[in-house]
């Protein structure tokens, strides 16, 4: 297997991980020989309820059996999708109204940015650095990072880029500015939280200006933060909401959310303003919901304090200069690059997953499935700490 990926998979990087997986249950991973690992990252917030939920599999084989594509996007009424959209605006209670499902994040990032320049009639946007909002072509223009656009020119006009949690840069959303897209929190950075009701504040100078505000909750949706969804513990309501990776609780499912007169422009003047053969796909949406389901049944968010206090407290050494997060969504921060890297090696080795961050390079990234005991957890930091402390030690 090994061999055949190196000859025909696109790699996207030099040396990828490599690592061969057989099956998943829980919070492991399990590849040949034996090889296990407890997964401290989910595939990036994706498997918040586990690798392969029971729940969560019933529902995908029982909505496999009945049907799997019968129409485009939008225009057919499918079980799935209908009940796993009513659920979701039911669960955000606020005032976006309207989900329109995509087949990842970046698409859903499109959309937003689509729906919010018509809606506005305005052609600027707004959004921070060191964000990360997806791969494509208007997602990566509105990133936050001028590295990963070198050679990908020329990307979107009209964008310009403040700093995260600094008030006096939103006077840069002005009346040009069609919207400001903004992570909850950020997590490609490294995990920067919001700070002093900085998101409240760009929700002013949204007001103020009429642009609207583009949440992207893609990574932080779905308990991972302690409530559904973290703009809920931050109190703050955007005019569109991007949501993916857990959304499809484990297979490929996006979406943008928003108040209904803004969606409502990809309706007419023209019909079908952003189409999508796939997206909402009814087993993905019976997958999310059913994870959804799991997440609420099991009360998995009441669960969040005591996790996140044992991560607080036993993630400590003096090579971590930094423990960053919330709920089940930390950074784990170190002197350089070459440390990080170590660290993830030797944890791998020793059956611990973990990863570094894109737009930051000398930190690893903890976000475990929700669903993690808190006798896993210790585990997890027994195997990360024994880590940190032979890389440490080996200097
Ligand atoms: N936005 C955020 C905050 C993300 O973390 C990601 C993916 O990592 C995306 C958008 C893009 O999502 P996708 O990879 O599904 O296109």
């Amino acid at each position: 297997m090994k061999q055949l990926f190196d000859r025909y998979i696109a790699h996207t990087s030099e040396e990828p991980i490599g690592m061969e997986i057989e099956r998943g249950e829980g919070v492991y991973l399990y590849g040949p020989h034996g090889r296990k690992w407890l997964d401290f990252i989910s595939g990036i917030c994706v498997t918040n309820v586990g690798h392969s939920a029971p729940e969560v599999v019933r529902a995908i084989q029982t909505q496999a059996a009945l049907y799997l594509h019968p129409m485009v996007y939008g225009e057919a009424v499918m079980g799935p999708q209908v009940q796993y959209g009513a659920k979701i605006i039911e669960l955000l209670n606020n005032n976006l109204k309207k989900i329109y499902f995509t087949n990842s994040g970046a698409e859903a990032t499109e959309g937003a940015l689509k729906i919010a320049k018509k809606y506005t009639g305005r052609g600027e946007l707004v959004s921070c650095y060191n964000a990360y909002h997806g791969s494509t072509h208007g997602a990566l223009s509105v990133g936050g990072n001028p590295k990963k656009k070198v050679g990908y020119g020329p990307l979107l006009p009209g964008v310009s880029h403040i700093r995260f949690n600094q008030e006096e840069d939103l006077d840069q959303i002005t009346d040009q500015t069609a919207a400001v897209i903004i992570e909850v929190i950020q997590g490609t950075a490294g995990i920067i939280l919001p700070k002093d009701n900085y998101l409240q504040k760009v929700r002013q100078r949204c007001d103020e200006t009429g642009a609207l505000m583009i949440l992207d909750e893609i990574q932080t949706g779905f308990g991972r933060t302690g409530t559904m969804f973290a703009l809920q513990g931050f109190e703050v309501e955007p005019d569109i909401l991007l949501l993916a990776k857990s959304l499809g609780g484990g297979l490929p499912l996006g979406a943008f959310v928003a108040k209904e007169e803004i969606m409502a422009v990809i309706q007419k003047n023209p019909m079908f303003g952003h189409i999508t053969t796939f997206g909402g796909n009814p087993v993905s949406c019976a997958a999310g919901l059913a994870a959804v389901t799991k997440i609420l049944d099991e009360d998995l968010m009441a669960q969040m304090p005591a996790k996140e206090a044992i991560l607080r407290q036993r993630l400590r050494h003096p090579a971590i200069q930094e423990l960053r997060g919330k709920g089940l969504l930390f950074g784990l921060i170190f002197e350089t690059f070459e440390f990080a890297e170590a660290v993830r090696k030797v944890a791998y080795d020793k059956g611990l997953l973990t990863l570094g961050f894109i737009n930051i390079d000398n930190g690893l990234r903890i976000s475990p499935p929700l669903t993690i005991t808190e006798a896993e957890l210790h585990t997890a930091c027994d195997l990360m700490l024994s880590s940190v402390g032979e890389v440490w030690n080996s200097r």
